[in-house]
């Protein structure tokens, strides 16, 4: 039996799907390719890694957005043997500084435009062999900088026989969480996880991922891997679509009507961006069937509009960092096909069935397990060959957030045993209902405790993105004298829109299916909610930004 690595990811679309598509958006317009010229590129890139020394034990950093030359990268560094590192390139200075020192980077491969201005700029404080702008030619630039195509012209392709040995255990991918709880934390995936991963993202208890499918990951490829979409279509030989330097929701509705894309990737503000859109525009949806939208939860309101008007699916996908993105997807069960949509919705809009390959517990504060009924919350704990046991680097990270199951404390000391048997404590408060669909009622930090009873945010937030004079809304607990805390809503109104706060107050009352005391104390409109790197609610910034107490502690 041979070792559980990238080389059938790579072998099986360039073999069998020569032919068939790849279509990328750069800085420098559309470029389209196919399989068969991606496996000869990717065969160039390896044997310029091999002759310029970097293989196993080193790491290849990252720094781009989704095009063919970043896909390109994510085969050529781990089955060169070297540990594919890819950093979002939407970070501050100072976190980038960090990143790049804490996983020694030895080569970086970057963007052009802003992606290498920010790398020239930050490069006397980098530790880094060799720099590699993603492009034709280099900038204008005092430092030494190779282009990548002039660095694959440079070398004839390797055969498949003269590809280097790998093995399962190394080291092939790494991204660092996005530090929205304090420093970034580094986590890296070995062949095997993404072996593991990627297949369970293909199947259909995954995401489906099939030949026939025009797939378009916006989800970037500096984020978890784009969710394991260029592993899992390209394994799929499907026609694949990769969005370019920041997309705007005119470039991606542009790519979908061109290429006919039929499914497609994201956080859920790029789909609420996209709606508003079409909405104020016009556009051709017609040919997509479903959406995939997770990284934080997806308003209903939305879901039901794509279903509505343009009969596009949104499934409502959960995952971290820690695994390795997708971990479970909500749709209805077979059994659930009869009933009505609003009951439909009621799955649909959780965050769904763990997925093939994890186990999962929800645990209360005194370590119980709580019973799946829909209500009881406790913290999600998961575990499976898809999921870390330790952080890169951070001994005691380790200890706070993985657990050892009751198997492995019985079993005693050895190593092995420990790890196999723990778990993540993901951080995510959550009920389950009957059916076994997992619902995030928050984020442990997000957690609005009043009186004693915790009030979720994501309750409240998806109650005023259900009113259409809202687009965005996040709500934060602030410090009370009496209560300890209270939620305050942030909203961003539609263009014409002017709610006053008691409409909104009113909104919320009659449709938030909750007790008064839920109701936030103050709703405010801001011009703009402040997003993470990841286009996620930043509540850390927004506390910040309204400077109201933060009781955050930093880990
Ligand atoms: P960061 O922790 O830095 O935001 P991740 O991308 O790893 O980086 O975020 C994982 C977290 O995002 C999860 O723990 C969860 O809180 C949140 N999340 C992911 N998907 C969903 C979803 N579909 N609904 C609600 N929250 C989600």
């Amino acid at each position: 039996m041979t070792e559980l690595t990238l080389r059938p990811f790579f072998w099986r679309p360039t073999n069998l799907f020569p032919e068939t598509r790849l279509v990328s958006r750069t800085h420098d317009g559309i470029v389209e390719s196919s399989y068969g010229e991606f496996g000869e590129r990717v065969r160039s890139l390896l044997a310029a890694l091999a002759d310029r020394g970097f293989g196993h034990g080193n790491r290849i950093g990252t720094f781009g957005w989704n095009h063919h030359r970043h896909l390109e990268a994510y085969y050529a560094a781990p089955l060169s043997g070297a540990q594919l590192h890819t950093i979002n390139v939407q970070l501050g200075d100072e976190d980038i500084v960090y990143i790049v020192d804490d996983a020694t980077d030895d080569i970086l491969f970057v963007d052009p435009g802003e992606p290498f201005e920010t790398i020239e700029r930050l490069w006397s404080e980098l530790d880094v062999e060799q720099l590699v702008v993603m492009d034709e030619t280099v900038p204008e630039t005092e430092i030494d900088v190779v282009a990548y195509e002039d660095l694959i012209a440079e070398y004839d392709p390797i055969s498949e026989d003269e590809m280097p040995d790998i093995e399962e255990e190394y080291p092939a991918g790494m991204c660092y969480t996005s530090g929205t709880t304090g420093r970034p934390k580094g986590v890296e995936y070995t062949h095997k996880m993404i072996y593991a991963h990627a297949m369970m993202v293909m199947t259909p208890a995954g995401l489906d991922i099939s030949e026939r499918d025009v797939v378009m990951p916006v989800v970037p490829m500096f984020h978890v891997n784009s969710w394991e979409f260029p592993y899992a279509a390209t394994m799929a030989g499907a026609t694949q679509v990769y969005p370019g330097p920041s997309p705007s929701a005119a470039d991606l509705l542009e790519l979908v009507e061109r290429e006919g894309v039929t499914m497609t990737a994201g956080v859920p503000t790029v789909w609420i961006d996209l709606l508003e859109h079409v909405d104020e525009h016009g556009g051709d949806l017609s040919s997509l069937e479903r959406i995939v939208v997770g990284g934080s939860a997806a308003p209903e309101e939305m879901m039901r509009r794509y279903d509505e008007e343009f009969d596009v699916t949104v499934e409502h996908a959960w995952g971290m960092t820690e695994t390795m993105s997708i971990g479970s997807v909500s749709r209805p069960k077979a059994r659930m096909a009869d009933w009505d949509p609003s009951r439909k919705y009621e799955k649909r809009r959780k965050q769904g069935l763990l997925s093939p390959g994890l186990e999962m517990r929800v645990v209360d504060d005194a370590g119980e397990e709580v019973p799946w009924d829909g209500e009881s919350a406790g913290e999600l704990w998961v575990r499976g060959p898809t999921v870390i046991t330790a952080y890169y680097n951070r001994p005691q990270a380790d200890e706070e957030d993985f657990e050892r199951g009751p198997a492995s404390d019985a079993s005693g000391t050895s190593e092995d045993a420990s790890s196999s048997g723990k778990w993540l404590k993901t951080g995510d408060i959550v009920s389950v209902d009957e059916d076994g669909y997992i619902e995030v009622v928050d984020r442990a930090k997000d957690v609005i405790k009043s009186g004693g009873e915790w009030i979720s945010s994501i309750a409240l937030e998806n109650a005023l993105m259900a009113n259409p004079d809202v687009i965005e809304s996040a709500v934060i607990g602030v410090p009370h004298e009496k209560w300890q805390e209270r939620p305050l809503a942030t909203v961003v109104t539609a263009e014409d829109a002017d709610p006053a706060e008691d409409e909104l107050h009113d909104h919320l009352q009659e449709t938030l299916e909750q007790p008064d005391w839920w109701l936030p104390d103050e709703i405010r409109v801001l011009e703009r909610i402040p997003k993470t790197a990841t286009g996620k609610f930043d509540k850390q910034g927004l506390r910040e930004k309204l400077d109201v107490g933060d009781d955050e502690t930093e880990d």
